[in-house]
């Protein structure tokens, strides 16, 4: 089957729907191909508020703010007060005042309201789910227009195609067109994917137990599995949760148990039993980070941050019709749900001037 529209977005995270939104408000055709069977990828919410992906803002972030604002989201601050838990090979001792946290803005409900707003507003039947976009290429007779296909064997024509995901995703999963040019491909392959090699740990408490001991939750321990926590308790302190980063090679079967022994080292014998203990891989995600154990070891071995950004990126290629759209393609705030809004501006206004 074969489709056509104006302008087709793969991928329905932040900066892909951004896109989509600001080219229906363009009055162009748009379409969004999504592999998850969900919109939001980094931005992930588990029950009713818990963030798995993205947590904050911070100020002068002033897209993530205007959209927050148009979508009637409510926020609430970071808790910052208490002291700031610390852990390495001597032991913990505890230290004053939180050394870790910086004033920042938190979604009610999480961050993923953001994308379930912007999804809402798109007219019917924008976004397709279960959708893995497989190839974009040339069309043989329709001059310079991009042809895409997915993985179950459907095409789009489309004027311009938006690459709103991780490049060396895109580069690994996606078969590009032939004439893309070497440089933008090098880069691409090498450019980090930002937290694809991190896990988050939310564990839940029925209170913010450690608040009431003079806490913030927020702690840094160089003994792990957890390397950094915080306090991530909704806007009244319900749910209680604290969550940490633990870097992904760490992973092991036994993650849930050492993870409870640390919390209990850092916060106490009530850390001990949390209601949930929620684990989010995001190295494990094919959707996210290349899915070629070759191709996700050359990534996450890339830390070279200094490609975010990278002038590549900021001009479409093929003729000025191949754009992308994710965080890692942005000039101010990369890895950032601010950056990605920045991307989609700027591959958006390329498409509508
Ligand atoms: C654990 C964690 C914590 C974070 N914390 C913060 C924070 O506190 N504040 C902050 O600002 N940012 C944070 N970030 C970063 C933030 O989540 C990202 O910057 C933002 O969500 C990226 O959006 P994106 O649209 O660029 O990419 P993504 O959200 O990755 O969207 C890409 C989309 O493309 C889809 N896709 C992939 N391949 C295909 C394909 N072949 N065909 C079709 N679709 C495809 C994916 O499923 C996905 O939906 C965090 C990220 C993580 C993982």
């Amino acid at each position: 089957m074969r489709f056509e529209t104006d302008v087709l977005v793969v991928g329905a995270g932040v900066s892909g729907l951004a896109v989509a939104d600001a080219v229906v408000r363009g009055r162009r055709r748009v379409t969004v191909l999504e592999a998850r069977g969900r919109t939001g990828g980094r931005l992930l919410r588990e029950g009713a508020s818990l963030d798995l992906g993205a947590t904050w803002f911070w100020g002068g972030e002033e897209r993530t703010r205007a959209m927050v604002q148009r979508f009637g989201i409510s926020t609430f601050a970071q808790y910052l007060e208490g002291d700031t838990m610390y852990e390495d090979h001597r032991g913990v001792q505890r230290l004053r005042g939180n050394l870790v946290d910086v004033p920042a803005v938190r979604f009610d409900g999480g961050a993923a309201r953001l994308t379930d707003e912007l999804a809402a507003v798109l007219p019917e039947g924008t976004v397709e789910l279960g959708c893995v976009v497989e190839a974009v290429g040339r069309g043989e007779v329709d001059g310079d227009a991009l042809v895409v296909t997915t993985a179950d064997g459907r095409t789009w024509r489309a004027d311009h195609v938006v690459l709103a995901l991780p490049p060396a995703l895109a580069m690994a999963a996606i078969r590009l067109a032939g004439d893309l040019p070497a440089e933008l491909r090098r880069i691409a392959t090498a450019t980090p994917v930002w937290m694809g090699d991190t896990v988050k740990v939310v564990a839940v408490y029925d209170e913010p137990f450690w608040r009431s001991e003079g806490l913030a939750g927020a702690g840094v321990s160089r003994v792990g599995p957890l390397r950094e926590i915080h306090d991530m308790s909704g806007a009244d302190g319900r749910p209680a949760a604290l969550f940490g980063f633990a870097p992904a090679p760490s992973v092991e079967l036994d993650l849930g148990d050492r993870v409870r022994e640390q919390l209990v080292r850092m916060f106490g014998p009530r850390a001990a039993r949390p209601g949930e203990l929620v684990v989010q891989n995001w190295n494990a995600e094919v959707w996210t980070v290349p899915p070629h154990p070759d191709a996700g070891a050359a990534v996450a071995a890339s830390r070279d941050f200094t490609l975010f950004g990278h002038s590549v990126y900021q001009h479409p290629a093929l003729h000025g019709r191949l754009h992308w759209a994710s965080t890692e393609t942005s000039r101010s705030h990369p890895g950032h749900i601010e950056g990605a809004l920045e991307a989609a501006e700027r591959a958006a206004r390329a498409i509508l001037t």
